[in-house]
């Protein structure tokens, strides 16, 4: 492909994006322009990823035909009014900050735009993304193309409808926060039973990479797939009571409900 692509920000979610584009091949480093606010970061980012990288966030909107924005939703206007005026007419700009709707996009550009409004998570950084987008009427299809090959080349991608993105950072934005914790918790467990600490976290990260290929590659519904290893009498099913026991299910629901309940504040 040979579209500019942009980064307003290039913090965690932003690197993730990069090293997963640049890894896969699909853009060269000469393609991507990042900003950053510290030296620190610009500094760390050319190393990286070779990559050029500025403080001056109007060089990188005016560059690019694809521009992110991976800043904080509470600078996000802020940095939109330092550029909006030096945007091209075929940019399409894509935000990946929660809580950032297609129309806050456009009235704080105070003009049409192609506006893309996505929430990837840092999985992106070793290929396994998975984002969810939505689109406004300015893009084409051939825009939406080139966004998904984007999209693609860091993990997979779904388009939703705009009305249903404010639910996507509890199911997969934030949720590797708690697969983490799901994670270190399996590990602390082995650890209890002697297994030392490496080979505790080489076990958990399998068995949940695993596991969720499973549900990806069978097809199967996931309380079939949970049935299977559950032997009748069996001790997966004492540990699955267990879990029920302590509201495992009704604790992941009510952390998702937090979570979108915030992203509607923000
Ligand atoms: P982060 O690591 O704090 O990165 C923010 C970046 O913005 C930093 O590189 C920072 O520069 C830069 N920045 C701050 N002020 C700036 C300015 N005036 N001009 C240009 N750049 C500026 O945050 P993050 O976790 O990547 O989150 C960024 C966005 O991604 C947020 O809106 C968040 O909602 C969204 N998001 C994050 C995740 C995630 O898992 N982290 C998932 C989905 C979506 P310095 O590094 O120099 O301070």
């Amino acid at each position: 492909m040979n579209e500019k692509i942009g980064f307003i920000g290039s913090g965690k979610m932003a690197q993730a994006m990069i090293k997963g584009i640049l890894s896969s091949a699909t853009f060269a480093p000469k393609q991507i322009k990042v900003s950053a606010k510290s030296d620190e970061t610009i500094n760390k980012v050319k190393e990286k990823y070779s990559v050029h990288a500025t403080k001056d966030n109007e060089e990188v909107a005016k560059w690019a035909d694809i521009l992110f924005l991976a800043v904080k939703p509470d600078i996000h206007n802020e940095v939109i009014q330092e550029i909006r005026s030096v945007i091209a007419e075929h940019t399409i700009i894509i935000t990946v900050a929660a809580g950032i709707t297609l129309d806050t996009l456009e009235s704080d550009f105070g003009k049409k735009i192609k506006a893309v409004r996505t929430m990837p998570n840092t999985p992106s950084f070793v290929g396994e993304g998975m984002s969810a987008l939505s689109i406004n009427d300015m893009v084409t299809s051939d825009d939406l193309e080139q966004v998904l090959a984007i999209f693609r080349s860091f993990g997979e991608v779904e388009v939703v409808a705009e009305r249903l993105m404010d639910s996507i950072p509890a199911i997969s934005g934030s949720s590797p926060a708690y697969v983490y914790m799901f994670i270190e918790a399996l590990a602390d467990g082995g650890v209890k039973d002697g297994i030392p600490r490496e080979q505790a976290y080489r076990l958990a990260a399998q068995a949940v990479l695993g596991a969720a290929k499973m549900v990806l590659e069978t097809g199967m519904h996931p309380g079939e797939l949970k049935d299977q290893v559950c032997t009748p009498g069996g001790a997966t099913i004492e540990a699955v009571s267990a879990l029920e026991l302590n509201g495992f299910r009704a604790s992941v629901l009510q952390a998702m409900e937090s979570c979108t309940k915030k992203i509607k504040k923000l």
